[in-house]
């Protein structure tokens, strides 16, 4: 058999799902969903259930490129590879292993075989060892156990064998749908696009709302928003942001309340506000990139502080990580670029220059028993504007 003739599948290994117990199966069909979702476009795909693994049949292995690209987005994924399949015999594996090695560079080399079909006639141990003996013949490569240049995978199962030598890491996580909906609070900096990043990552189903200033400031900073928000879509195919004028209650605050507490206050009606749309939402948790010490609104009084109106569970994943190591996220994710692109913030206009570190519930009550927040965060909810994002 030529390699062109070859027939190939995609093998899908999954992540935490196998860990579920009863829910497995639930989680289970939640990524194939998710991974037709994300093939969309790109063929009709038989996508078979074969222990604790999938198996995707590809019509034409030239189409690889593009549905590697698109699999690299799926959570839930430990690691995928394109395979050669080849009938379930000792022999057709071994020279499907040598061929498949044939086309790759290596100065050393492991095999690893799987094996789930118990009635094959070789163990696990001794197809390795036989087709580690071949290759090596065929390449003069050492065989290192441990730290092997390429690593050739055999996979016996449901009278099928595949061999692979790619193996591509998957994002790991859990299939995005199967942890409810949470509304994520969206500023254009950093950190909060990786914090809802994470909690994606954990299965959960985000959508965002983020305030603006204008006509104070520039759409940049909205604009930069809505592209962080394109760029977590793909994770989840649906996004919806709200997007909240938020100048009106900044101009309210600075007016009548001391300026130091002006960031806690605005904070707070954020709070409000995200709570009301996640309400209607159906989400059961906002999401912020508040970080302890960061800046000064997020030392632990202040973080007290802007919780304080919320009912709904406040998830701050990034609360313990050091900033490089946030920044090392974005970079991965593609955020970073965007993040740091110029722009003004829409508290950078109405920022004091010393922010109280250590806000006082009195002094908070006080100032907001003189303005109609109920009022002015009804009207900015009034006027808040949803934007529908889809991929592919
Ligand atoms: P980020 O890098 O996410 O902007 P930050 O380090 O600037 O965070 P803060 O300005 O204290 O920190 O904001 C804390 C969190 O409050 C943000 O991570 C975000 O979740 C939320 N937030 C701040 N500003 C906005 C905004 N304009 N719209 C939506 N959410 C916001
Ligand atoms: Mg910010």
């Amino acid at each position: 058999m030529s390699v062109d003739k070859a027939r190939h599948a995609v093998v899908l290994h999954y992540s935490e799902i196998g860990l579920k117990g009863k829910n497995r199966r639930l989680f289970e069909e939640r990524l194939v969903k998710n991974l037709r979702l994300a093939l969309r476009g790109l063929g009709h795909w038989r996508i078979e259930r074969a222990y604790g693994r999938f198996v995707m049949h590809l019509p034409d292995p030239a189409d690889w490129a593009p549905i590697s690209a698109r699999l690299r987005k799926v959570v839930g994924l430990a690691n995928f590879a394109l395979a050669e399949t080849v009938p379930q015999t000792p022999e057709a594996i071994i020279e499907a292993a040598c061929r498949q090695m044939a086309r790759r560079q290596f100065a050393s080399f492991a095999v690893y075989t799987r094996r789930v079909q118990k009635e094959f006639p070789l163990t696990s141990m001794e197809l390795s060892s036989e087709a580690g003996r071949r290759i090596q013949e065929q390449s003069g490569a050492r065989v290192d156990l441990d730290h092997a240049d390429v690593t050739c995978f055999i996979e016996i199962f449901d009278r099928q064998a595949i061999v692979y030598t790619e193996k591509i890491p998957g994002l790991r996580g859990l299939p995005i749908g199967t942890g409810e909906r949470a509304l994520g609070l969206l500023s254009s900096g950093i950190d909060s696009p990786v914090a809802c990043w994470k909690v994606m990552r954990r299965g959960v189903k985000m959508n965002f709302v983020h305030f603006h200033s204008m006509p104070y400031t520039s759409e940049a900073s909205l604009n930069n928003t809505r592209r962080l928000v394109e760029l977590l879509t793909p994770y989840q195919f649906t996004s919806k942001l709200y997007s909240v004028p938020f100048i009106e209650i900044q101009q309210q605050v600075m007016a009548t309340a001391r300026p130091e507490y002006g960031v806690v206050l605005y904070r707070r009606s954020m709070i409000r506000i995200a709570e009301k749309i996640a309400r209607k939402l159906r989400a059961n948790a906002l999401v912020t990139g508040e970080s302890i010490g960061q800046v000064a609104s997020q030392t632990l009084s202040n973080i007290r502080a802007i919780a304080d109106p919320a009912t709904l569970p406040i998830l701050r994943p990034l609360v313990g990580s050091a900033k490089e190591e946030i920044i090392a996220v974005a970079r991965e994710i593609g955020s970073y670029e965007i993040s740091t692109e110029p722009y003004e913030d829409c508290c950078s206009l109405f920022i004091p220059k010393h922010p109280v570190t250590r806000a006082l519930p009195e002094i908070i009550l006080d100032a907001e028993m003189k303005l109609d927040l109920e009022k002015l965060e009804r009207q900015a909810l009034e006027a808040a504007q949803v934007e529908q994002f889809r991929f592919p």
